[in-house]
């Protein structure tokens, strides 16, 4: 006889666990029980000993998909002669810290039984299991259970309760278990456009008793069937519908309809930017996109993310062409909960399915807010009344070079936390920047970092980030210490943090953008060491007052040293010239003093009667022409000056288009006069660019020591216009000089510094052809790269460099207290 006592950590709660620790013990007929503890399951097993060590060899290997388990730690004890096996009342333990799953997509089981005519639940828009279903977009407070989710309006029917009672049943605690008969039910309605469209029942806004009464199978399958009918033929009539998903609202109409898409783009302002598709099967997305293994594992896994995928050449040109303009690849995704698997199979073609909000404001998660702000867009509504508690956007990852890149983490990702090498050594928040905003909690070794939450530009925004944020602190039970921020003053997160700091009197830290950046990237590796941080974004503020974004470091966790950067050059208008690429592209000029070249007649052409005087003199006059190393804008000014973008549709829309008609690298090479060149900075910056505008001096380290110019390359371009040279071929030596110069820039660094790793982070990554060129050169000369996995490699990752930067510097700040005190001590004992 052997008896063990087991205590598994990790996300082990709500995802069947316990019934599979039941069942693998009655398999190997051993005795014990398993118990659900804030800290995580415990498990005691006794029995033979060949049997019991049968169990604990394959209970983690086979342990419920949904489950992910961090840690597993065996202790013999004595036997105690438990005659069976049995599931034990959890004991909640104070101050412990539950995980909880993301929510799971639709899982095959519940799929089968979804379009079995047999199944009590066939055709049941809420069939779930503890395998798949809503999760962390439910929970209100911890422990999991139902009564702490937006589920505990619906008592369950008998049948439902009694799989939930049964350790052996699937549904056993699965707690957003429902039916036709007690679960949530579907309800149209026709917006406020169209009252008079339809006959059927119309939703009146939460009026409903609760707790909900319980129902006639055959009714309500035929109420709901039939209202999946209606919505399918509106769709077919072009007709734009907001349905209420997992964790908010979308927006879906035809996807090869070009009038209910321009429709759908019109009414929600939102021109551009390009909408995600869902097809009804992995089969379907096949016919229209370039689809690897491991992009198809993306596709059908539990997260079931929008994947951005190339189009194939031969795809059927049946798609509206407005869904995404001019671009090679399409967010893709496919159906996710049994209500979306209902609708795209009934509708048997692609759904536009966008995120159910006005241009940039929060999506909506309730329904009453649905009617009010969505009914001017939609069409028709199709509601339910099971509540969102926690806003979740749709994710989004791309599979670059065999291996998946995270660019938006919400639905399916957070709240799982992101491990640390070291336990935070006090309570930590990250408060982000400003675009793609998420923030971070970090303690003990968890770093939860929240889902995305969106630009922080807008009160609502803000509203959305302070909601989220206490609900983590409670659910995590973290309460900060120290919150770290951003240096740029305006940023609504930098103020929010001075103020909450204020209030609670919290210790600030703040940590310059590309250093965060730089550094997420590593403390998602463990990785202590210094690298070379190589930085390109859009937008981050320097610490001497300018914008920066094309920078080298020489960093560790605590500080950097600016290594190099690119050139700075005029930005006429500031956020204008954001908007406005071809403002970048005269500024840029303007610098490299190029204006006179033949070629740019193209894109002064182009320009509005004197918009280029206007700029010209902006320029001259210093008036709110801030000065950038952004290799974000320079990649702008560079699709202006080509070409193939004078406006922005969002930011960086002129660089994804750059992207997206270039030719694909390949090993070609490209003439030698295609290059930055790199100067030592001393030479070409004049010493006011050491006086901040605070008029204190510049830090030394914030110095960049060498300048990556551009003009060489920039006349190339033009010269080769000159010459007729395609587009295409242009922004693929375009590509190609940048990942050469990044390979060079880094290999001077490693021989000046010793270090050969090499941190890349910033959004200008999220360039597929950028990016894989660059990993390949850095590979080839022997460095050690380290870049985003878990977290997106935008300004999503932020918040998580923030909180570990502002962890390693007061462990040091301790350390070096700790130093000196014992100094002191050794030198009053000399003394003494
Ligand atoms: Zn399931
Ligand atoms: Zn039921
Ligand atoms: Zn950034």
């Amino acid at each position: 006889m052997k008896a063990l006592e087991i205590h598994v950590t990790g996300i082990v709660q709500g995802v069947g666990f316990r019934p599979y620790v039941y069942t693998l013990a009655k398999t190997y007929r051993l005795a014990g029980w398993v118990r659900n503890d804030s800290d995580g399951v415990h498990i005691v097993i006794e029995g033979p000993a060949q049997l019991v060590d049968s169990f604990a060899a394959v209970l983690e290997n086979k342990a419920p998909p949904a489950s992910r388990i961090e840690h597993v730690a065996f202790s013999t004890i004595d036997p105690c002669d438990y005659t069976g096996f049995e599931i034990l009342e959890s004991e909640s333990i104070e101050g412990e810290r539950t995980f909880i799953s993301p929510d799971r997509a639709l899982c095959e089981e519940c799929e089968t039984e979804l379009l079995d005519g047999g199944d009590r639940r066939a055709r049941y828009p809420f069939i779930n299991c503890t395998n798949c279903g809503p999760r962390f977009t439910i929970i209100e407070d911890i422990p999991y259970d139902r009564p702490a989710t937006t589920m505990r309006d619906f008592p369950m029917c008998d049948e439902c309760a009694t799989e939930y009672a049964d350790p052996a049943n699937r549904r056993f605690h699965a707690q957003p278990n429902a039916c036709f008969v007690c679960g949530p039910r579907l309800y149209l309605n026709w917006g406020e456009l169209d009252p008079h469209l339809s006959g059927s029942w119309t939703w009146s806004p939460l009026k409903e008793k609760v707790p909900r009464p319980h129902r006639n199978r055959e009714e309500e399958m035929a109420r709901s069937n039939s209202i999946i009918l209606e919505v399918v033929e509106a769709l077919h009539e072009d007709k734009i519908v907001a349905l209420k998903g997992l964790g908010g609202f979308q927006l879906c109409c035809n996807a090869r309809s070009e009038k209910a898409v321009e429709k759908l783009r019109q009414r929600k302002h939102r021109y551009g930017k390009p909408l995600a598709l869902m097809f009804p099967t992995l089969k379907d997305v096949v016919t229209y996109c370039e689809v690897s293994e491991l992009e198809a594992d993306q596709l059908c896994g539990a997260a079931r993310p929008i994947v951005l995928l190339r189009r194939k050449d031969e795809a059927p040109d049946d798609l509206a062409y407005s869904i995404a303009p001019d671009l090679a690849e399409l967010g893709v995704m496919l159906p996710y909960t049994p209500l979306h698997k209902l609708v795209l199979d009934e509708f048997a073609g692609p759904l536009v399915m966008t995120s159910g909000n006005m241009s940039d404001e929060p999506i909506c998660t309730d329904n009453t807010e649905a009617l009010e702000k969505l009914s001017a867009i939609a069409d028709a509504l199709l509601l339910h009344d099971r509540a969102i508690f926690s806003r979740y956007d749709d994710s989004v990852v791309r599979v670059i070079d065999g291996r998946v890149q995270m660019i938006r983490r919400a639905r399916g990702y957070a709240p799982a936390p992101v491990r640390s090498i070291e336990p935070a050594i006090a309570p930590i928040l990250g408060v982000g920047a400003e675009q793609k905003s998420t923030f971070a909690l970090f303690e003990g070794r968890d770093a939860f970092v929240s889902q995305h939450i969106g630009d922080l530009e807008s009160t609502e925004a803000l509203e959305s980030f302070e909601q989220t944020e206490a609900l983590y602190e409670h659910l995590f039970r973290i309460k900060p210490q120290v919150v770290a921020h951003d240096l740029h003053p305006e940023y609504l997160s930098t103020k929010w943090a001075d103020l909450l700091a204020n209030q609670e009197q919290l210790r600030l830290v703040g940590v310059q953008h590309h250093h965060a950046h730089i550094v997420s990237a590593m403390a998602e590796h463990g990785y202590t060491e210094p690298v070379i941080g190589v930085a390109l974004d859009g937008t981050g503020y320097g610490e001497d007052g300018t914008i920066w974004g094309g920078e080298v470091l020489v960093a560790d966790r605590m500080r950097y040293q600016r290594y190099a950067a690119l050139r700075p050059f005029p930005l006429p208008g500031g956020s204008a010239a954001v908007k406005r690429p071809a403002r970048t592209a005269i500024g840029l000029l303007f610098e490299l003093d190029l204006l006179g070249h033949p070629s740019t007649r193209f894109l002064l052409q182009r320009l509005a009667a004197d918009e280029e005087s206007t700029i010209i003199s902006m320029i001259g006059h210093g008036l709110n022409t801030p000065r950038t190393s952004s290799m974000g804008r320079l990649f702008d000014a560079v699709a202006a000056l080509i070409g193939v973008a004078d406006d922005a549709l969002y930011e960086g829309s002129a660089a994804v288009e750059l992207e997206s008609i270039s030719k694909p690298l390949g090993e070609l090479g490209i003439p030698p006069q295609f290059r930055f060149t790199l100067a030592e900075a001393a030479q070409t910056t004049s010493p006011e660019l050491h006086i901040a505008p605070n008029g204190r001096p510049v830090p030394a380290y914030a110095l960049p020591r060498y300048l990556i110019d551009p003009e060489l390359l920039v006349r190339a371009i033009l010269d080769a216009m000159a010459n007729n040279i395609e587009t295409a071929e242009l922004s693929r030596r375009f590509h190609f000089a940048v990942a050469t110069m990044i390979g060079e820039v880094a290999t001077k660094a490693a021989r000046e510094t010793g270090i050969t790793t090499v941190a890349l982070a910033g959004g200008c990554f999220m360039n597929r052809l950028l990016f894989q060129r660059t990993l390949a050169i850095l590979r080839d000369k022997g460095m050690l790269v380290l870049c985003n996995d878990t977290l997106p490699c935008n300004d999503g990752s932020i918040s998580h460099g923030q909180a570990m930067v502002a962890h390693a510097r007061l462990a040091e700040e301790i350390r070096l207290a700790e130093q000196q005190r014992r100094a002191e001590e050794e030198a009053r004992e000399v003394l003494g």
